[in-house]
């Protein structure tokens, strides 16, 4: 198998600067997008330090180890930037407050391993099916999963603001990350997003656009974030795109 990459992240119609980061080692399989907040350009700094940060540090182990990556070795580079983060702002007062959003996917010849924490996303189109695998650390998301309200839908006519994040890269000394491992298939087209895409679009708008054939990958990339734009584009927008592919296509 070998894997197609096309990434795109755009400052939007509305917002003065881009505080998203894309990045990694597509030939490593290695991807990375993160969504960065704080005053100044606290979350432009937060976002781009950890995906500079995550590229070298596993980077480096791999070249230590000589060997495949795994969960703990993506653990630890997580927490590692969650420590660096939070240590810069603490020393400087204008990054106080600064984090991140965070996906990070690491493909082999079999599967997916990917660690997420905050609102970011990662889906998956297989076969005619769009799946969400990733779950927003929101507090909108949290209050339906405890049951405080019957569904997504009956929180937000309540009222419950849909940005408000329950866990942030930056945010705590000891972070909780999500981390899952999935089977990959040629085929399978994987889309890392912000919430500026799935503020602005449906999942259902996505897929189509996913479906499109007459658009090449870095086109359907392209399409995803003009699409946003046009909807409005009230913040910045990133994607990646990830089909995979036989080795002899
Ligand atoms: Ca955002």
């Amino acid at each position: 198998m070998k894997l197609d990459v096309a990434m795109r992240t755009d400052r939007g119609v509305v917002r003065e600067q881009n505080e998203d980061a894309v990045g990694g080692d597509p030939e490593a399989g290695l991807l990375i997008l993160a969504d960065g907040m704080g005053g100044a350009n606290a979350g432009e700094v937060a976002s781009s330090l950890a995906v500079e940060m995550l590229m070298s540090h596993l980077a480096s182990v791999s070249a230590e180890n000589a060997r495949v990556l795994g969960r703990d070795d993506l653990l630890n580079a997580v927490q590692g930037v969650n420590q660096a983060i939070m240590e810069l702002s603490q020393q400087i007062p204008e990054y106080q407050g600064m984090g991140t959003t965070l996906v990070v996917g690491l493909f082999d010849k079999q599967s997916l391993l990917h660690a997420h924490v905050g609102d970011s996303r990662l889906y998956r189109l297989r076969s005619g099916a769009f799946k969400q695998m990733t779950r927003d650390h929101t507090m909108i998301q949290e209050m339906v999963d405890l049951g405080d309200f019957a569904s997504f839908e009956q929180a937000l006519m309540a009222g419950v603001p849909t940005n408000i994040l329950s866990r942030a890269v930056g945010s705590e000394d000891v972070l909780d990350i999500d981390l899952a491992e999935s089977e990959i298939e040629i085929g399978d087209l994987y889309l890392f997003c912000s919430d500026g895409l799935t503020g602005m679009v449906t999942d259902d708008e996505i897929q189509s656009i996913l479906e499109n054939l007459n658009l090449d990958l870095m086109q359907q990339a392209d399409e995803l974030v003009d699409y946003a734009c046009r909807m409005g584009g009230m913040d910045n927008i990133s994607v990646i795109l990830v089909r995979v592919m036989a080795s002899d296509s």
